[in-house]
């Protein structure tokens, strides 16, 4: 199993999963990161089969790599495999970041929250304190999200999916961290708020959630957590009706793998410089 790996002993080694994961830009932002502390590290991007997932791991683990990334579609596979979980993890049932200690123990945590909210306040200078904050979807990504913004004391989370009782499902099990509400796509009219978070996969299949123009001209802003070279369809759809401010979620992406970096090395990268260069050269 310890061969399956081409590890550089040389230098630590890291690695994202994920299936796709050809694309993945996590190895030159860690790189980049890297490069900030003059730290040598090898980083790879690996598919990763989710029946091979833990055995993968656990593979990467007794060869000598130091951490993880993972990434769709194995977070809650991570959270179930790791034998000690970050409190916020062990809530969100999501880890995006692994390490090993002597023993081979796998430790897990999730900084996609922590991601988006940095992105939005120290890159967007936005405030989510008393804000009124739409979130679409109620996937996987949607609990480390909102917990992390609940942190942040808005006045209200609502959360809209096209299948109504999974949102439902977690309105009532967060609903002790802050106001949340759970609704149907049919149930927003009326209804206006400050931030619009699309955490839907749509964009992926070229889609936009069914939301009405009105609700995107009263915002502050909208934002995809997905990101592409071209702006990603809602944001398109977001702009062409009106919006007045419209984000992608590279910073995000950006962010995230910062607080992992963290986690691993105990320091904390510039992001910044990072976003530039990922946003300027698409194929590093
Ligand atoms: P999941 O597959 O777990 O959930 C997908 C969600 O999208 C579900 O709520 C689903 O609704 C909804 N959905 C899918 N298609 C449509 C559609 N056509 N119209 C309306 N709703 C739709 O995905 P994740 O939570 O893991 O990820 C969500 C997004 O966040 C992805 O685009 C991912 O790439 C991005 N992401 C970005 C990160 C970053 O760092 N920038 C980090 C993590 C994720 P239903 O329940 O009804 O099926």
């Amino acid at each position: 199993m310890a061969n399956s790996f081409p590890l550089d002993n040389t230098v630590e080694n890291f690695a994202v999963f994920g299936n796709p994961v050809k694309h993945s830009r996590s190895p030159s932002i860690h790189n980049l990161f890297a490069k900030q502390f003059a730290i040598q590290l090898h980083y790879d991007a690996i598919d990763v089969q989710p029946e091979q997932f833990e055995k993968t791991v656990k593979a990467f683990a007794v060869a000598g790599g130091k951490g993880l990334n993972i990434t769709v579609p194995h977070k809650e596979l991570a959270f179930k495999l790791c034998d000690i979980l970050t409190p916020l993890a062990k809530t969100c049932h999501s880890v995006n970041t692994i390490w090993f200690d002597d023993e081979l123990n796998i430790y897990g945590d999730t900084t996609d929250g922590e991601g988006l909210v940095r992105d939005l306040q120290n890159n967007h200078e936005i405030k989510l304190v008393n804000k009124r904050i739409l979130i679409l979807g109620a996937g996987g990504t949607v609990p480390p999200v909102l917990l992390s913004l609940l942190q942040q004391k808005p006045e209200s989370i609502t959360i809209v999916n096209r299948t109504l009782a999974k949102a439902e499902v977690l309105v009532e099990r967060y609903k002790g961290y802050g106001t949340l509400m759970a609704c149907g796509y049919d149930q927003l009219e009326q209804q206006y708020f400050e931030i619009i978070i699309n955490a839907t996969s749509a964009s992926l299949q070229g889609d936009v959630p069914p939301l009405s123009a009105d609700i995107v001209r009263h915002s502050e802003c909208c934002y995809d957590l997905m990101y592409s070279k071209e702006a990603t369809p809602f944001l398109k759809w977001a702009d062409n009706n009106g919006s007045s401010l419209c984000i992608d979620g590279l910073g995000m992406l950006v962010e995230q793998a910062a607080c992992g970096f963290n986690i691993w090395h105990g320091k904390m990268p510039e992001t910044s410089s990072v976003i530039s260069a990922i946003k300027a050269n698409n194929s590093l």
